[in-house]
């Protein structure tokens, strides 16, 4: 039985008013069944981890430095995040992999420190709409997954979450269907499988991409669908407890 996982990316949006405000609505709201996790700008977690003591509300981060410490300006070890009180890390996110340059081997890379270091990455994989309409996005997604597989070994999944989140449709309002969704899903863990059958069953595999109260519902019934990584719709307290209470 796996318990599900909404986690909400903030990405670069908040201000420490609005954090208190986010924070304190979460903390005040019901979310059911569901494991919830925020995700806030580095400069916030140790504020957010502190409004979220005594909560069952986990902390994550947006990234992880691929290396333990020393002159890596601008980047944040995961010891560094676990001192702030991040259980989570996400790692290899399309817009660091598209804007950023990161590549599968370095996202590779933070996902072994992530592991190493304590932290539970939250692995992003999906395919630009390009790829989808030429057909291989079942290539692009084994590909991008193989690449942290055969670098840290199956093992190294264990407390590990995948996020499945086609590109377009993140932060375009065009939302997988479900059984498109799904269909990724169940391709994704198969793969897992071919090398571990208990760590892929196990294993969460959140959908991310303009997931909102109003489609959360029918992407959560789905089988292989675990939760949600969630960018928009996290920082309305209401939207992302109300997508929270739409898992079962
Ligand atoms: C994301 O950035 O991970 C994401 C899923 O964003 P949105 O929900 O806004 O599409």
């Amino acid at each position: 039985m796996r318990t599900s996982l909404i986690a909400g990316n903030w990405k670069m949006n908040g201000s420490l008013q609005s954090v208190n405000e986010l924070i304190d609505g979460l903390r005040a709201g019901d979310f059911g069944q569901a494991e919830l996790a925020v995700c806030p700008p580095a400069v916030f977690l140790f504020k957010v981890g502190g409004m979220l003591d005594g909560s069952a509300i986990a902390l994550g981060a947006q990234n992880v430095c691929n290396q333990e410490a020393g002159a890596y300006t601008g980047e944040v070890s995961a010891a560094m995040l676990r001192e702030a009180g991040c259980r989570y890390a996400i790692v290899g996110h399309s817009e660091r992999r598209s804007l950023y340059g990161e590549t599968d081997r370095l996202v590779a890379e933070r996902f072994a420190m992530a592991v190493s270091g304590g932290l539970r990455p939250i692995l992003c994989l999906g395919e630009t709409l390009q790829e989808r309409e030429q057909g291989v996005t079942e290539q692009v997604v084994a590909s991008q997954l193989d690449a942290v597989v055969d670098h840290s070994g199956i093992d190294s999944f264990t407390d590990a979450v995948i996020a499945y989140e086609p590109v377009w449709a993140i932060g375009t309002g065009q939302v997988a269907t479900p059984e498109q969704a799904q269909a990724v899903h169940a391709f994704i863990r198969a793969r897992l499988a071919q090398r571990d059958a208990q760590i892929a069953n196990a294993i969460r595999i959140l959908y991310g991409g303009s997931m909102n109260p109003g489609n959360a519902a029918e992407l959560l019934a789905q089988a292989d669908i675990d939760g949600g990584l969630i960018g928009g719709a996290s920082l309305k307290a209401n939207d992302f407890l109300a997508i929270a209470q739409a898992v079962n």
